[in-house]
């Protein structure tokens, strides 16, 4: 379950995401003083597609599943959000999911509003066929509601490139002709952006940079753990390594690996490619996941699941700054233990905003028929992050919150202008 943690330390009783999502709103709503029907807009989305639909299985069988595609706000642009496909995706995580999509869009200030799909379905036990007809048949029952100009899926978890490639390729022969900017994290191939790969682990990169500048540390003169060795951790150790950072402490989900001296990314990542672990890693000591947490270093970055810095070991994280490059890696408990502490915390909307922003990216470049190369992405790209990491510190500087408090006000605040300076229809 994707969690994003308490705004104010209040008390969150309920493990409902889109029951916490809701209450966030209440609490920024507050901060903010909106007008009560802003507020009314705000906490439920603004439309919500079910549908049950069969696919035909590999031994001729055919099974019904169903999904779900929630926009949650409009007002900035077109809907913009991954599909998941997993057995416990509910209708409330799927609207959840969307407003936290509304508010990291609004945070990075990219011109859409939030939306999220998923499919209940168990994908470890399908075929590759299978899927592809669940993912041509479900496109098919959404079509009603996407588009280029109208909400643009993306990948989420256990949905990749290729399932982006089906999704490009049914939504074209429906309309007869190719419609790249339907999706977006498509393969290179069919109009997909350069950068995008590495892009959420870049953007976190650049907000730890940013991170440091305003606490006057060198990244040279650093030590870094990061929890997680995929897409976004491995991609953040490798480029905070070629900043300077002395990378202390790696994980994966079989565990995790120390050396105080400093581990090699590069090397590490082979071995991983190698031999599928970290484990094992020559010149260094094996660690549990939990003692990687509370490594003495300077830069911890959670890159692997949501609830990992929790009530119970929150008092013992040592990092000075916290860069949260997976989604709701805080707990709300925990958030409030780490400020207390005084350390500097990135938030997931912000930190892992990245990938998002090159996903616009390859919109604006499908859309335009013209293909930037990785270093004008990545200059975007760049430009981006630290604008958006130095609005979120002013705000939280300004009016003194945590930088988690002050990017959802930032946020809530840009949706609240747009939505009220379009006015209600009718
Ligand atoms: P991934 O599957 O590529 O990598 C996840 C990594 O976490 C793997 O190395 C896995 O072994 C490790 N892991 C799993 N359980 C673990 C555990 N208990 N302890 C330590 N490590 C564990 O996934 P990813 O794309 O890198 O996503 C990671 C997080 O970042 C997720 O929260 C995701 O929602 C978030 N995120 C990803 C992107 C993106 O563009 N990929 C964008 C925004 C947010």
């Amino acid at each position: 379950m994707e969690r994003v943690a308490n705004l104010s330390g209040a008390p969150q009783p309920t493990e409902n995401p889109y029951l916490i999502a809701q209450q966030q709103v209440d609490i920024v709503a507050e901060k903010l003083k909106l007008d009560a029907g802003i507020r009314e807009i705000l906490r439920k989305p603004k439309r919500e597609l079910a549908v049950n639909f069969p696919v035909r299985m590999d031994d001729g069988s055919v099974r019904c599943y169903t999904g779900y595609r929630v926009q949650h706000n409009l007002s900035r642009g077109p809907a913009k959000g991954g599909i998941r496909y997993h057995p416990d995706v509910t209708i409330d995580e799927v609207r959840a999911l969307s407003m936290w999509m509304t508010w990291k869009c609004a945070v990075v200030n990219i011109p859409y509003g939030g939306a999220k799909g998923g499919v209940i379905c168990d994908p470890k036990k399908m075929t590759l066929p299978e899927l592809e007809r669940l993912t041509r048949r479900y496109t098919t029952e959404i079509s009603i509601i996407i588009g280029p100009e109208r909400d643009i899926p993306a990948p989420d978890v256990n949905t990749n490139a290729r399932t982006m490639a089906w999704i490009m390729d049914t939504y074209s022969m429906h309309k007869g002709y190719s419609v790249p900017a339907v999706v977006t994290g498509k393969p290179i191939a069919i109009g997909g952006s350069e950068g995008r790969a590495e892009a959420t682990g870049r953007g976190c990169m650049y907000t730890v940079l940013e991170a440091l500048k305003h606490l006057k540390m060198e990244p040279t003169r650093t030590a870094t753990a990061v929890q997680g060795f995929g897409n976004v951790g491995a991609t953040t150790a490798l480029l905070l390594h070629e900043q300077g950072s002395r990378i202390i402490g790696l994980s994966d989900s079989r565990g995790g690996i120390y050396n105080p001296k400093g581990l090699d990314p590069h090397k590490a990542l082979r071995y991983k490619q190698e031999t599928g672990a970290l484990a094992d890693f020559p010149d260094s000591d094996p660690i549990s996941n939990a003692e990687l947490l509370a490594l003495p270093c300077d830069i911890l970055v959670p890159a692997a699941l949501e609830n990992q810095i929790t009530v119970r070991n929150a008092d013992k994280v040592r990092a000075k700054i916290v860069a949260e490059g997976a989604n709701g890696p805080t707990t709300p408990e925990a958030d409030e233990i780490l400020y207390q502490k005084g350390i500097f915390l990135i938030p997931d909307v912000l930190a892992n905003a990245g990938g998002v922003t090159v996903s616009y990216f390859e919109w604006v470049q499908d859309l335009q028929n013209l293909f930037w190369d990785v270093d004008e992405i990545n200059r975007r790209l760049e430009r981006i992050m630290v604008r958006s990491f130095q609005e979120v510190l002013n705000n939280s500087q300004c009016v003194e919150v945590n930088m988690r408090t002050a990017a959802y006000c930032l946020a809530v605040r840009r949706v609240a202008e747009a939505t009220t300076t379009r006015g209600l229809y009718p």
